[in-house]
């Protein structure tokens, strides 16, 4: 994506979900468009700590997560990570339901959308809340 069209995107996100316009938001959304993987909101908070402060940008990570912008994908021992949302995410309600793959050589956490998740049937008395698909292994960028 170029730089025109991730500020774009990034506004009409904001706008979508009803939040507003601030550079703040507009810069973290954007530098969610230039990677592939998943971000720790720690490699956030320093990548944006010039142009904002710590509580400025965990309040906006919270409402992007509420706001069904990101999603938290599965951490993988250093801490949390979010990810940009398919665009089927409503307010409140996500249905980020793929596999996140992570790299045992870059630590990155994938999402998988397009990977089918096999239907698990479960004995009759257990009812499904919600579930998380992961897979550890090696991606494309480190097999090369
Ligand atoms: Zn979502
Ligand atoms: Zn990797
Ligand atoms: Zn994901």
């Amino acid at each position: 994506m170029n730089t025109m069209n991730t500020q774009q995107h990034a506004e009409e996100l904001l706008s979508n979900h009803g939040l507003k316009k601030t550079p703040i938001r507009i810069a973290m959304l954007k530098f969610f468009m230039e990677h592939q993987f998943a971000l720790s909101a720690s490699y956030i908070e320093s990548n944006m700590k010039a142009m904002s402060d710590r509580v400025t940008i965990y309040r906006a990570l919270s409402s992007f997560e509420e706001k069904g912008i990101l999603h938290k994908a599965p951490d993988d021992g250093y801490g949390v990570k979010y990810a940009l949302c398919s665009e089927h995410c409503p307010d409140n309600a996500h249905e980020d339901h793929h596999v996140h793959f992570i790299c045992q050589e870059c630590s990155n956490t994938y999402c998988l959308e397009d990977v089918h998740i096999p239907m698990v049937k479960l004995p009759e008395d257990y009812a499904i809340e919600s579930f998380t698909y992961t897979i550890n292994g090696v991606c494309k960028a480190c097999k090369r």
